[in-house]
């Protein structure tokens, strides 16, 4: 199995282009380290209890914490082909962790989307509780307002998708995750894409580069 890091800013659309491309392809899985951590919030776990003080405030959980939980959705999975990695790494200590685990990173795609258009796309941003999938009140309506297409269940707004923890979320992401676009750079793996073409295209778009 290889695996392609996407890359790119809260809300530049990772989580969507993952979902798509895992959704039309069985031999590709998407993991979201967000989806994972919500997951344990929601379960009650000590991972959970311990994560859920800093995503509230936007900042990072403690690397030791993800690089496991990641760590073991790696080794567990015995049929993909392709797993992107949605939300990891976040740092470049990640990246290091990640890089001596040996697993096998193909490429990483960075999703290119200018921060004026960030904040926008933030607030229109609506997650389906039960099935995680992804809307957008503008972009990426659901059928029947405020309803999940897939499951049915009631469409929410995260709790950490406020203008003042988005900013929060912006501040960590220059300062912690941008600092990868040069670290893959160097190692000749990065690969870039507009971010800003639509749903459908940014996902053709992307599978094209990774
Ligand atoms: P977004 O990409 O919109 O910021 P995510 O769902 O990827 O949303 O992440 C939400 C929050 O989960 C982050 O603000 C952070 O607190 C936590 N988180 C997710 N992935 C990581 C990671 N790799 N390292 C540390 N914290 C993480
Ligand atoms: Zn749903």
């Amino acid at each position: 199995m290889e695996i392609v890091i996407l890359l790119g800013a809260p809300g530049s659309g990772k989580g969507t282009i993952a979902s798509r491309l895992a959704g039309e392809d069985p031999a590709v899985r998407h993991v979201s380290s967000g989806d994972l951590l919500r997951g344990a919030i929601a379960a009650g776990t000590p991972a959970g209890v311990e994560a859920k003080a800093y995503m509230d405030k936007g900042q990072l959980v403690p690397d030791a914490l993800v690089v496991a939980m990641i760590g073991d959705v790696i080794a567990a999975e015995k049929t993909a082909e392709t797993m992107l990695l949605d939300g990891f790494p976040r740092n470049v200590a990640q990246a290091e962790a990640l890089e001596r685990s040996g697993a096998k990173v193909r490429s990483a795609v960075l999703v290119d989307v200018p921060d004026e258009i960030i904040a926008d796309r933030i607030a229109g941003r609506r997650t389906c509780p039960k099935c995680k999938a992804g809307y957008h009140v503008k972009a990426l309506p659901p059928k029947v307002e405020g309803i999940c297409d897939k499951c049915g269940a009631a469409l929410t707004v995260r709790k950490d998708d406020n203008p003042e923890t988005v900013r929060d979320r912006l501040v960590v992401y220059h300062r912690e995750t941008e600092p990868l676009v040069a670290y893959y750079e160097a190692k000749g793996l990065l690969r870039r894409i507009d971010g800003d073409q639509g749903p459908v295209r940014n996902a053709a778009a992307f599978k094209a580069a990774m």
